[in-house]
């Protein structure tokens, strides 16, 4: 019932004290325990519910595990956690807070989305991150230029899935997915987060996660 309990990356937990976060939202709460499990996750929950710390958090306490914190400054890094989001202000505001969290650390973190010039952004990518935020239709783009190299995706998180759904991003979703093969023969995780869970959030989740958790907030 605390973020300290929660085994969570110390300098994470420093940045969310002074975030002034004093105790973990109800999903926090039970998402970040099934996360650092390493289960997938089908979380319904709406956006204010603090879903973004929720995903972050032990994801990139994952990352640091793996061993983010080599000493290589110049070696280019590979990211090793995707998330998938609807909106650019939604992409631009996860990796405002990945960055909060990660404050202090060498976690780099880029933004991706469309309705942009894609130059600017390849230079973001080939220079190296840990964490790749973007919308659907910008990143099936840098996938099919072959320019981000998608080898060490340990985690893939679909953030308003539901919306991206209504929004008609179905097939860029499932793409995306396949792109990595299907679940359960590697070791990736997936974790998908929606406000709603109607029939095709359903089914996505079904054909989708491996052997995943479901968690209604
Ligand atoms: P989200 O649902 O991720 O968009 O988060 C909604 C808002 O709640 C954001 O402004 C967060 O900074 C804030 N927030 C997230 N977790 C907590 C927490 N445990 N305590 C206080 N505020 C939080």
């Amino acid at each position: 019932n605390s973020f300290e309990e929660a085994g969570l990356y110390d300098a994470f937990l420093q940045n969310v004290r002074k975030s002034k976060y004093e105790k973990p939202t109800p999903v926090q709460k039970h998402a970040i325990p099934i996360i650092m499990a390493g289960r997938d996750l089908m979380a319904c929950a709406q956006t204010g519910s603090g879903k973004t710390a929720a995903f972050l958090l032990p994801t990139l306490t994952g990352m640091m595990k793996n061993g983010l914190t080599g000493s290589s400054f110049s070696a280019v890094q590979e990211p090793q956690a995707l998330v998938v989001a609807p909106t650019r202000e939604l992409a631009v505001q996860i990796c405002r807070d990945a960055y909060k969290f990660a404050h202090g650390t060498m976690l780099k973190a880029v933004v991706l989305y469309g309705g942009t010039s894609i130059g600017h952004q390849l230079r973001q990518v080939e220079k190296g991150c840990h964490l790749l935020v973007g919308t659907p239709g910008r990143l099936i783009d840098m996938f099919t230029k072959g320019k981000v190299s998608l080898e060490k995706i340990k985690y893939l998180i679909l953030d308003e899935a539901d919306r991206m759904l209504d929004m008609g991003f179905g097939p860029e979703i499932r793409k995306i997915i396949e792109t990595f093969g299907m679940p359960g023969k590697d070791q990736r995780q997936t974790l998908m987060f929606s406000a709603t869970f109607p029939e095709e959030i359903q089914k996505l989740a079904a054909e989708y996660l491996n052997d995943y958790l479901f968690l209604s907030i």
